[in-house]
């Protein structure tokens, strides 16, 4: 479903691809669904083959060097970038917009398509960027889609998606157009839609407005640390963390005895120090059984640090 309610104010999503059916269904549930119908967001799907010449309305041709498969051709892509009022990339003033470097790696939007990849879990808003257009090439070459990409997408004005098929894009409309690389996963999907489809709906839930409990968005797996959220609510203690980078911890609701397991004791008691001492625990045991690797990022306490401490020789069974 796609919602026809356009204002400056309103997020765009523009997705270029072969396979505009592809998308049938795919926004109309849950949020995503609701954000559209209430006009917070509009996605908007533009088949390629719209914009060829020829009497088979051709979109691929054979890759020069020899090879395997096909590739997308540059002109139809152009023309429907140009049909969306998007320039190439050096005529664009928006690009001239950055993301501020962070205090320990430097880097900018535009930057990122070159630097290291673990930067862009780092970088942070300039006053400038949002409201912004950008041009985002689906890609197995991509650098990793990560939640904090999807937090600094969710801050633009207009994002405008490339999907491609068969062996991939012609090279020449990544570097003349797009201002950024993304994967999804260390994997190789047969097109961009699917990846689209997860660039969108992770990106538009995190756009003001589109999460019915703001907080539900700040509370997650990869979430922001405590220091960038109102500690309390109307006076009232928090009953979690914010995860900092970390997984989110497990979740229990009614009935309190299932299959012969009961719901942690410590959720029911009404304590929201105890609870919010008890998540974070789980937090951490979690996030060092299944990512250790983000642990290296996280923002940990002194408090964390010992309890992970803690976690880690007990699991040694020291
Ligand atoms: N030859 C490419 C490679 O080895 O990297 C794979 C091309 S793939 C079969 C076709 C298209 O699917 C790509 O152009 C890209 O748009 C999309 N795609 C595949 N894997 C993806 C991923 N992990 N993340 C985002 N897009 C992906």
């Amino acid at each position: 479903m796609v919602s026809d309610t356009v204002s400056s104010e309103v997020m765009r999503f523009d997705i270029l691809t072969i396979f505009p059916g592809f998308f049938t269904g795919i926004f109309e549930h849950g949020i995503v669904r609701r954000a559209l119908a209430e006009g917070l967001v509009t996605v908007e799907m533009h088949d390629l083959r719209a914009f060829t010449h020829d009497r088979h309305r051709t979109v691929d041709d054979r890759p020069f060097g020899g090879g395997e498969g096909m590739v997308l051709k540059p002109e139809p892509l152009a023309e429907a970038l140009a049909g969306l009022g998007i320039a190439p990339r050096a005529e664009r003033s928006s690009r001239s917009t950055t993301l501020a470097p962070d205090q320990d790696n430097g880097g900018s939007f535009d930057s990122l398509r070159s630097a290291p990849a673990a930067q862009d879990d780092r970088f942070v808003e300039e006053p400038g960027f949002a409201g912004g257009t950008r041009v985002i090439l689906l890609s197995a070459q991509g650098r990793p889609f990560t939640q904090t990409v999807a937090r600094e997408l969710a801050k633009l004005e207009r994002v405008v998606l490339i999907c491609g098929r068969y062996e991939g894009v012609d090279e020449r409309i990544n570097e003349l157009y797009c201002d950024m690389e993304l994967s999804i996963g260390d994997y190789v999907l047969s097109g961009g839609e699917l990846a689209a489809a997860v660039v969108v709906d992770a990106a538009m839930r995190l756009v003001p407005g589109v999460l019915g409990n703001q907080a539900s968005g700040e509370f997650e797996s990869f979430g922001v640390a405590d220091a960038e959220i109102d500690s309390d609510v109307e006076g009232v203690p928090r009953s979690q963390h914010g995860a900092g980078g970390l997984l989110d911890y497990p979740h229990y609701t009614r009935p309190a005895e299932f299959g012969g397991l009961r719901a942690p004791e410590v959720l029911m008691n009404g304590d929201h120090q105890q609870i919010r001492r008890w998540r974070r625990e789980q937090q951490l045991r979690k996030t060092l059984a299944n990512r250790p690797d983000l642990l290296e990022r996280a923002a940990l306490s002194a408090e964390d640090r010992k309890l992970l401490g803690a976690i880690r020789r007990e699991n040694a069974g020291d």
